[in-house]
Order: structure tokens, then C-alpha cells, then sequence
């Protein structure tokens, strides 16, 4: 079992209010991200499920146990961190082994057995008598895992354990943590500011901004249904395009374009008057003015071509609506194929099964 619980919790330092009322329930065997940008407080609400800090305020529970002044030690947990935490003068062995000698229930030749056996798991085994110094940075990040893995604890705590990889590696230990996590199905707690990450490995991600709470639901929930404007920026890349405007007797107008609501729109926007327009640039349809038809539909848009950023599978398109200032209105990304060059003249569409609208004042999302 690992079920945790986290029940208004709140962590002030001083005046600083790191994070505040977060009320969470994680399942048992859940992969659980916690994803938000610098300072929102991730490390302070994990480190509180750890142990590390105590709340200021609410109830932490780890299968129903009140755990708010409970050590560390006592909370049958594992932690991961960005810079390993193994030991330079210790063995690969010494080190994973290290993780067991706090629990007296082994003999030493149980350990043995146990270490040998996530060594094997991890394909670390040739690495055991070795030092962490001898080791690349991926090889180290194994054996901070062996080190956690070979407790078998209810839970794993993990702060940007992948932090400090190059690129590739990064997204190979991402499957391969992935992998390992649903085989041991140990609840997992995992931080990112990478929101790649977070789409990629959470059965669920918490999104936190400012040390509050802003949306909980699997990946393509926050994709397709964010609950505000910081939420539908955050996840997804690029980023989603946000059009500042009003509510004029049903459309939207904004500086660049005048977008007609649809059925589903004007339900949802109502009488609100102040509206940002969303549109995800992969949602955002461009064709060369001159495949383009003569007459344009109500959700066309003559624009030009400002910068085409080319990643090979796809084509990242930069707009203008503005014929004088170069002011770029949208994003769109295109298939690799399909490609527009800088100053083309070109006709945009947006289905508007694809627009996000949000209240103007308060950010959050009308549909
Ligand atoms: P990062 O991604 O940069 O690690 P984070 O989302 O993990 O950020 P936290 O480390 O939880 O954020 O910090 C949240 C807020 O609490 C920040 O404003 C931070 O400066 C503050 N904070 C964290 N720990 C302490 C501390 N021990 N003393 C004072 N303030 C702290």
C-alpha cells in the first residue's frame, strides 16, 4: 500500500508562503508529477510527503497514518534527488547496499542477494566495484535508483531525478523509469519543471504555480481541458497562443482578428467581457494564399510569414496580421512537408472546435 494524502496543507518560511492549502489524494502505485515553474514550490510539497519539512498548516497522511511529525525514517519511503546523494568513497555496491544497513531485518548475505538482484535489473551489475567518480552521469543515476529500489519502500520520492542528463539519455531513463515504475508499482511522487517530462510519464500531474494548486488530471486532460490560462500555457509546446480582446455581440475582437462564435463558444463565454482567445499552434491551419480560395470562411485570416523555425518532422510558423509593424499574432506549427518560407502571404484557419476561451480578468477558462 502507498496511498498518500495531503489535506490543506500549507509551508511558510518566514513570510514566504511556499505552498498553500494543497489538497491532494495519490493513489496507491499512482505515478504522481508534480510539475510548475521555478519557486512554486514542488521541492517543499515533496519534501513534506518526505519528511524534510513539516507543514505549517493540514494533515499529511501515508496510508491513513498521520504523518506530519513522523522522522523520515519511519515513513517507509525512498527519495531520489537531482545530484544522486551516493557516497565518493564508496563502492557501487557499498552504495546501493548503504540504503538496506538502516533496516536490521537482512543478513549480510540477504543484502548481498538483494543488491546483486537490482544491480541485475538496473544493468549495473559490472559497475558494482566501482566508485561513483568512475561512473557517467547516467550509470550514477542507476545506481541512486539501485540505492532507492532496493528498500522496496511504499513509496518513491523523486526531485528532478533526471535533471542533470544530457538530452538523450534524459528521454531513455525516462522510459526506462517509466518501465521500472510500473513494473514495481511503488507510488510514485515525481518532480519537473520540464513539462515534456510531465506529459510523458505522469498517469497524473499536478500542475502548481505560485505554491497553489492549479489543476490535477491526466496528461491529455490539461491538454485538451486546462482549467486557466496558466495551466494551458504551461503544458504544451509550443506554447499555446493567447489573444488578448472583448466580447462584441457574439465574436471576439481582438487587435489582430475578429473571430465569430460558434454555438459551443457563445454558450460559453456569455456575457463576459474581457476575453483571451486560445489556440494551440498545432490547432492553427495555414495554406499559401495562393492555394487558398479567393472568398475566405469566417474563421480565415489573411496573414504573412514573419520566421519559419524548421525541426525537420515539423515547421514552427510565426504570423503576422499586421501588415506595418511585423507584430506576430499566432504560432502555428505545420508538418515537416508542408512548408511556408519568411514573407509568404498565407490564409489561416482556426476550426473553432479548437478555441480555448478564458476570462480576461481572472484567467480562468470558460471552455
Ligand atoms: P525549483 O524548481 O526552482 O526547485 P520549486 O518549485 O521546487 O522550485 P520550492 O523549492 O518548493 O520551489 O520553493 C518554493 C518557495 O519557497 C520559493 O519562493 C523558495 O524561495 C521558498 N523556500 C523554499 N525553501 C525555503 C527555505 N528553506 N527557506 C526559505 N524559503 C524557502
Amino acid at each position: 500500500m502507498g496511498r498518500i494524502q495531503l489535506d490543506h496543507l500549507t509551508k511558510r518560511f518566514g513570510d514566504t508562503v511556499a505552498v498553500e492549502d494543497v489538497t491532494l489524494d495519490i493513489e496507491d502505485g499512482e505515478f504522481l508529477v508534480l510539475v510548475g515553474p521555478s519557486g512554486c514550490g514542488k521541492s517543499t510539497t515533496l519534501r513534506m510527503v518526505a519528511g524534510l519539512e513539516t507543514p505549517s498548516e493540514g494533515n499529511l497522511y501515508i496510508d491513513g497514518a498521520h504523518m506530519n511529525y513522523r522522522v523520515p525514517q519511519n515513513r517507509d519511503i525512498a527519495m531520489v534527488f537531482q545530484d544522486y546523494a551516493l557516497y565518493p568513497h564508496m563502492t557501487v555496491r557499498e552504495n546501493i547496499r548503504f540504503g538496506l544497513e538502516e533496516e536490521a531485518e537482512y543478513t549480510a548475505a540477504e543484502m548481498d542477494d538483494r543488491v546483486a538482484a537490482v544491480a541485475a535489473d538496473l544493468g549495473i551489475d559490472d559497475l558494482l566495484d566501482r566508485k561513483p567518480g568512475e561512473l557517467s552521469g547516467g550509470q550514477q543515476q542507476r545506481v541512486a535508483l539501485g540505492r532507492a529500489i532496493v528498500r522496496d519502500p511504499e513509496v518513491f520520492l523523486m526531485d528532478e531525478p533526471l535533471a542533470n542528463l544530457d538530452a538523450k539519455l534524459r528521454s531513455q531513463m525516462r522510459t526506462e523509469l517509466q518501465q521500472l515504475q510500473s513494473d514495481l508499482g511503488v507510488t510514485t511522487v515525481y518532480v519537473t519543471h520540464n513539462q515534456t517530462e510531465a506529459m510523458t510519464m505522469g498517469d497524473r500531474i499536478v500542475v502548481l504555480n505560485d505554491g497553489h494548486l492549479q489543476q490535477v488530471g491526466e496528461p491529455l486532460e490539461l491538454y485538451h481541458e486546462p482549467a486557466n490560462r496558466f495551466v494551458a500555457g504551461f503544458i504544451g509546446e509550443p506554447m499555446m497562443n493567447f489573444l488578448r480582446g472583448r466580447n462584441d455581440d457574439g465574436a471576439f475582437v481582438g487587435d489582430y482578428l475578429e473571430y465569430p462564435f460558434d454555438e459551443r463558444l457563445a454558450d460559453a463565454v456569455g456575457d463576459a467581457d474581457e476575453l483571451v482567445l486560445g489556440v494551440r499552434p498545432e490547432a492553427v491551419d495555414v495554406r499559401r494564399a495562393e492555394a487558398a480560395g479567393s472568398a475566405l470562411g469566417p474563421h480565415e485570416f489573411r496573414m504573412r510569414v514573419t520566421v519559419t523555425e524548421t525541426h525537420g518532422d515539423q515547421n514552427v510558423v510565426s504570423l503576422t496580421a499586421d501588415e506595418e509593424t511585423d507584430h506576430d499574432a499566432l504560432r502555428a506549427v505545420t508538418d515537416g512537408m508542408h512548408v511556408v518560407d519568411q514573407s509568404d502571404s498565407v490564409v489561416v484557419s482556426i476550426v473553432p472546435d479548437a478555441v480555448h476561451v478564458f476570462d480576461g480578468a481572472t484567467g480562468d477558462a470558460l471552455c
